[in-house]
């Protein structure tokens, strides 16, 4: 299974990489990306084909339905805020955009299983992040892959929500220096739809810092 691989690596290296020698080489002696793209892990989302970017350009985090956990500092395990902070205070990367997609397993399986999924579940803890957005599944339209698409779109506005509880965060962004986007790819369509940008970002904090006034 892996002669796949390793025939496609082949065509890399007397290819692309012996097009492009002189440009690897000069990027491994540094990085400095545009963009921390948080995504999914699903394998059908191909970010630098996406986008057509060439390697350098993108800091892709990929995870179970591209989710930000909130800022903690206890002693667990924490992949996605190790790879930010790097990202952010030592990267300096001006610009994160979390990248949902359609037809997410991540999201389907918070919606679909949640009572079938044992509470030890990794899969279940991860997506409990985002538990509220199972609540705007209407439960007769689940044949509807729009149901999901609201679910999808959701999650992103929590996982930007949470980005701003990164204290190195919410410092670049209020400071204009750090700019964060939440986008929706459809994966079957191609389609790419914007679905919060800086202003609405900034609405939901105010109206999360309302309710929680409250
Ligand atoms: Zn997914």
């Amino acid at each position: 299974m892996s002669d796949k691989l390793l025939e496609g690596y082949k065509r890399f290296k007397d290819g692309y990489y012996a097009q492009n020698k002189d440009r690897i080489r000069e990027l491994a002696q540094d990085q400095r990306p545009s963009y921390v793209l948080i995504t999914c892990c699903d394998a059908r989302l191909e970010p630098s084909l996406i986008f057509d970017t060439e390697p350098g350009d993108l800091f892709v985090i990929r995870n179970v339905a591209n989710l930000v956990p909130p800022y903690e500092v206890e002693g667990s395990y924490h992949g996605t805020s190790a790879a930010l902070q790097f990202a952010i205070t030592v990267l300096e990367v001006p610009e994160i955009i979390v990248l949902g997609h359609s037809r997410c397993g991540g999201i389907r399986s918070l919606v679909m299983d949640q009572d079938k999924m044992e509470k030890d579940s990794f899969i279940s803890r991860w997506m409990s992040i985002v538990a509220p957005v199972a609540g705007l599944a209407d439960p007769d339209k689940l044949n509807d892959p729009k149901t999901f698409t609201h679910c999808e779109q959701a999650a992103v506005g929590y996982s930007l929500r949470n980005l701003m509880t990164y204290p190195w965060i919410a410092s670049r962004v209020e400071a204009g220096t750090l700019k964060l986007n939440g986008w929706h790819y459809n994966i079957y369509s191609g389609a790419l739809k914007r679905v919060h940008d800086q202003d609405t970002i900034s609405t939901m904090v105010e109206a999360s810092e309302d309710a929680s006034s409250d």
